[in-house]
Formats: C-alpha cells, structure tokens, sequence
C-alpha cells in the first residue's frame, strides 16, 4: 500500500492506494457515520459494506442535481445527523461528487471520506478537492472546495468496472503522465496489454503514481488560479466535443489530448514522432483519438465555454512528453489551426 498527501488550506487528504474496502472501518469513527453509495456498488459490493445507514442514489450524472441532494440532507436530518457526523462515499465520480458536496453544506460543513471505486475516481475525481453538482445542463456549477480526510483507492474493487469505464480512467491517467511525468509514459506504453486486463499489481504502483501527480499540483495550486490548470490538459476541446456528441468524459478528453497534442506539434513544441506516440498510447488504450462531428459545432461549443476570457483562450499544450505549458491562444488562431489540418 501507498500513502499520499494532499495538503490543502483548510484540511489535509490521506489517499491510500492499494488498500482495501474492508479496512474502511478502521479510517472511520466508531459512531455518527453515514455512507452514500450508488445502486451498482450497493448490488456488487453492499455485503461487504459496513452495517451503518446507507443512502443508494442512480448511477449517473443525473443523480448530481439539487434537487436529488434535497433527499440526502432530508435523509440525514431524519437520521438524527449532526456537525460531529462523519459521511463516506462509496462509488465513482459522481457519488464522490455528491458526498463531498453534501458533506460541505450540511450544517455548515461535517467530516467526510471516499472510498473511491472507478479508475477515473481514483486517479481523478476523488482527490482535489472539488465537490459539484450540475445544473441546467451546466456541470459542476454549483460547489466547493474542500478536502476529504482520506480516500481508499482499493483496486481489486476495478475487476467489476465495465470495460469503457476503465478506459475513461485510462484517459486521465494518460493525462498526468503527459503534464508532468515522463518515466510515467514510458510505463503506460509498455504495458498497455497488462493495463487492458487489469492487472492488479500494475495498477496500484500506476494508480499511485498517477495520484502523486495530482496530488502535488493540487497542494501547490488548490484553488486553480495557476498550476493546477495544466489539469486540463485535453479539457478545453474535450469538454467542447462532450457536449456537442454526449460522449462519455474520458473519451472526449482522449479527443481533446490528441487535438492539444496536434496544436503543439505545429507549434514545434512537440515532435511529429511524440505527438504519434501519443495518439498511439491512446488507441491502445481502446481510447478515440478523433470523432464525426461538426467541427464548427464544437468549435461554437468551445467559444461559448470560454466566452468569459474576451478572444482569448489559455490552452494546456506540451513542450516534451512530461511537460505542459499555458499559453493564451487567439480564438481565431485555433479556428484557423482547425481549418488547415483538423478535418474529422
Ligand atoms: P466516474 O467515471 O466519474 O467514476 P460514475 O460515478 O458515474 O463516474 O461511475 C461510472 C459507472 O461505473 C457508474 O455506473 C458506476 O455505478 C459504475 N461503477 C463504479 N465503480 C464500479 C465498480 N468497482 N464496479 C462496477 N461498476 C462500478
Ligand atoms: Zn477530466
């Protein structure tokens, strides 16, 4: 087992990767906890969850609405919670979501903890400390800052994930390597067959090195006004392609990190042959690297997300495998960029 700190401005985060579901009790306190979980993991794994009172949401993003939280602070009030309550989510990105959110607002803020279940919670979503919900179609508008005390990544708990689940973590995954840790790379491209059937030793020396790089940008950065937004490496396209098709976040990340890769190539930052080993890495991965669609569509997508920053966007690009750069980019400079070599 591996442990990792995330230091934040008001608490600290302890993420143990490589330990199990079962050892949960001993994280936890002995009264006061509330677990909330959704219907796959409560199906799967609810036998071996600890006896505590438990609230099962749907899985899927249209659980992370206002209105559905309603019910879970509702549910704690008539539980007889209270400010020394602790809450652990149990499940992927959504339930982590919620949780932290949830845990941040009732009575002005209790304990809370992940047990992080997908690839993409435990490499991603459950460290940082970002908790948000949607709303009007606008993801994660409504939220907070704030760190959980610990997140369990238990690996063994992947071999039920579905196989696109795995390869949306798989994305981000990729992503750390690619801002910050080439040696990381290296291993990613080597292994892709062991990673594809979830070998377990793989993935709990990946996953934890893939925390790592999250967790150190997020301790120097926790609010996002510099280094942390090499995190969105892939997300400024990704994000546009995801809401023009509606396909799954990693996917359009993996578009996004090709595009990015692309856009720094022609800048000769990047050489033809990394930019390939990129895309290569990320099909062998079962990832997409492009996608039909309206190229115009996404580019509207991609304004109207951005609009905020006058013509201007800061783009993540790379300079070497291993190291990204921000750089302000026209909007007419990607549009043209676009038109003379991104025709899907
Ligand atoms: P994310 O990809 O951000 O983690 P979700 O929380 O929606 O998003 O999780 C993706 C899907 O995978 C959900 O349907 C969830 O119930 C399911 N899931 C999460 N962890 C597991 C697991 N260990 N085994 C099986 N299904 C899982
Ligand atoms: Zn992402």
């Amino acid at each position: 087992m591996e442990t990792i700190q995330v230091k934040g401005s008001k608490y600290n985060s302890v993420i143990y990767v490589g330990e199990r579901l079962e050892n949960l009790a001993k994280l936890i306190p002995g009264k006061g906890v509330f677990i909330i979980t959704d219907s796959n993991i409560d199906r799967i794994y609810g036998n071996r969850l600890p006896p505590l009172p438990k609230f099962v949401v749907n899985p899927g993003e249209q659980s992370k609405t206002l209105l559905r939280l309603t019910e879970i602070y509702r549910w704690l009030l008539d539980s007889g919670a209270d400010r020394n309550s602790f809450i652990v989510g149990i499940g992927g990105g959504v339930v982590c979501d919620i949780t932290g959110f949830v845990a941040s607002t009732y009575m002005r803020g209790v304990r809370f903890g992940f047990v992080a279940t997908s690839l993409l919670a435990q490499v991603d979503a459950s460290i940082g400390g970002k908790n948000g919900v949607n709303l009007d179609g606008y993801k994660n508008i409504v939220g907070t800052f704030n760190q959980p005390q610990f997140v369990i990544c238990d690996t063994s708990l992947l071999k039920t994930l579905p196989e696109t689940e795995l390869s949306n973590g798989f994305a981000e995954m990729v992503k750390h390597a690619l801002i910050a840790d080439a040696p990381q790379f290296n291993i990613l491209e080597s292994n892709t067959n062991r990673l594809n059937t979830c070998d377990l030793e793989l993935l709990d020396s990946l996953v934890a090195s893939s925390v790592g790089v999250k967790a150190s940008i997020v301790t120097a950065d926790e609010r996002e006004s510099g280094e942390r937004k090499k995190l969105n490496f892939g997300h400024t396209w990704g994000h546009a392609v995801e809401k023009v098709t509606g396909i799954p976040h990693g996917q359009a990340v993996s578009i996004g990190m090709a595009f990015a890769s692309q856009l720094s190539a022609e800048k000769g930052l990047l050489t033809p042959d990394e930019c390939h080993r990129i895309t290569s890495l990320l099909i062998a991965l079962n990832l997409p690297v492009s996608i039909k669609a309206n190229t115009n569509n996404i580019f509207e997508a991609l304004q109207r997300d951005k609009k905020r920053c006058s013509n201007a966007i800061d783009f993540i690009l790379l300079e070497g495998i291993g190291k990204a750069v921000i750089k302000s980019l026209s909007l007419v400079e990607i549009k043209e960029f676009i038109e003379r070599k991104y025709c899907y």
